[in-house]
């Protein structure tokens, strides 16, 4: 057992299922302190608009905002923050950006019909959504990749207008953030955060247009607020902290393994790391790497938390059970660090992405590997899928009968409707069958 006390589980032992239950009890914090403060902000900016949205900006950004106009950055401000980056830094950027665009158009879901022997036409007509707002976290950290990876489905769904807000603590812009957005085609940036940005969006003031769906995530107050308005406009998810499992045969380079561990462990102290392997000395060899790297680490305190209480290293048995203890977990980013990733694929049921061999860093995916870093956390990967061009795109039945399929189709239905009492239903239909 080393210094950090890291949880160490064994599928051997009889208390296992119940570790495994305590090692994944997560709720999310629902404060009361929280929702009152946010369903005030939420009421304030509803009625006042936008001097409530300017009000809680100076009040919680430190900023010194006299009306929107002093919050919204234009699209020459946007040009000039992409012309102006070191090259590096936008060469990195255009790379993701055209990555993560290729990867989205594959998901484009196409509208479809066919035509039954009488004439009758169904079908399905795909649309994208006309505006949407997209929130970029701001408060303790920047995030380029997140304004990418939120913005670009939307664009390839053809979302017609694209609304980004994100928080300016001490109205300091970052100039990579803004980039992204240029590059991702973002049509208006508002520099406000938190629930404010949230109400702004959903229920619209005199600048900031209302938008039909928000994505994006955020901190605690960001959360409940996206929460609470959801009904009046859609919502992509509530994400929990960020997790990463590493099944590992016991070959990789612990020091790999390790900074793996580490690279969700980073993001938050409630973020969870975990391995699972059939070998006992890997086991060692991961902790002795993370004794010995975790001094390096510019994060190292946020590190340190998330390993000693949300961290596990789990012994189980063989890669069988191994994949077992995944899919009970449904984690959000899976890494099978083994030498064949494509024979243990068809035995894993829930994952938001899954990264497939020793090669495959999860850091990558948050990156510029193609596939959206939003992904379903804290055992959702059961129900739901990574955000996509699907999210942005909703899908009309279309119906068409001909005069026949009409008068055949009557008959079932009008014998449905009776069957239901809704004697209006039958009529409409009975009106149509032929004699
Ligand atoms: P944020 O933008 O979510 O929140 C900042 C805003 O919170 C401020 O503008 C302010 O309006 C509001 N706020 C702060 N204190 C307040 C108070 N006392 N009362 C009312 N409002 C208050 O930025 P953040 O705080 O840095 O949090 C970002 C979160 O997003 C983190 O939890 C991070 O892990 C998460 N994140 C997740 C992903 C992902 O893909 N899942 C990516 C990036 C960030």
């Amino acid at each position: 057992m080393s210094g950090l006390n890291i949880k160490r589980l064994d599928s051997q032992l009889a208390d296992f299922k119940a570790q495994m239950d305590k090692l994944l009890a997560w709720e999310a914090v629902s404060d009361e302190k929280v929702n009152n403060i946010v369903n005030e902000i939420l009421t304030r900016v509803r009625n006042e608009g936008d001097s409530a949205v300017v009000e809680f900006t100076n009040r919680f950004d430190n900023t010194q905002a006299q009306s929107m106009a002093d919050l919204e950055m234009s699209q020459e401000r946007l040009q000039q923050a992409l012309d102006n980056l070191p090259q590096d830094q936008r060469n990195a950027l255009e790379t993701a950006a055209e990555r993560v665009r290729s990867y989205h158009e594959r998901q484009k879901g196409e509208s479809w019909q066919y035509t039954e022997a009488d004439g009758t036409m169904l079908g399905q007509k795909v649309t994208p959504m006309d505006r949407v707002g997209l929130y970029v976290p701001g408060g303790k950290a920047a995030y380029p990749s997140s304004v990418i990876m939120n913005a670009m489905p939307a664009k390839v769904a053809g979302v017609e207008e694209i609304i980004m807000v994100v928080p300016t603590p001490g109205g300091e812009v970052n100039e990579l953030v803004l980039a992204a957005a240029c590059l991702s085609g973002v049509d208006r940036v508002f520099c406000v955060g938190g629930a404010q940005a949230v109400a702004a969006l959903a229920y619209g003031t005199e600048t900031v247009p209302q938008v039909d769906k928000i994505v994006g995530p955020g901190n605690i107050f960001v959360a409940t607020a996206k929460r609470a308005v959801f009904g009046a406009v859609g919502i992509d998810m509530i994400a929990g902290p960020s997790e990463i499992l590493v099944v590992c045969d016991g070959l990789t380079d612990p020091d790999w393994v390790a900074m793996d561990l580490f690279s969700q462990a980073e993001h938050d102290e409630d973020a969870q790391p975990i391995l699972v392997t059939p070998d006992a000395e890997f086991i060692d060899k991961v902790e002795a790497s993370i004794e010995k790297l975790l001094p390096t680490m510019e994060r190292k305190e946020i590190i340190e938390t998330s390993l000693r209480l949300r961290a596990a290293l789990i012994k189980v048995t063989d890669m069988e059970e191994a994949i077992e203890v995944s899919n009970r977990i449904a984690p959000e980013h899976l890494e099978l660090s083994v030498e064949d990733p494509e024979a243990l694929l068809p035995k894993i049921r829930h994952a938001g992405a899954i990264f497939m061999g020793r090669f495959t860093a999860e850091a990558l995916g948050d990156y510029c590997a193609g596939p959206n870093h939003v992904l379903p956390t804290s055992g959702t990967a059961r129900f739901s899928s990574p955000l996509g061009v699907y999210d942005f795109q909703k899908r009309s039945s279309l119906i068409m009968f001909s005069d026949e399929g009409a008068s055949e189709m009557g008959k079932v239905a009008s014998v449905l409707a009776r069957g239901e009492s809704l004697t209006a239903h039958a009529r409409s239909a009975e009106y149509r069958i032929k004699d």
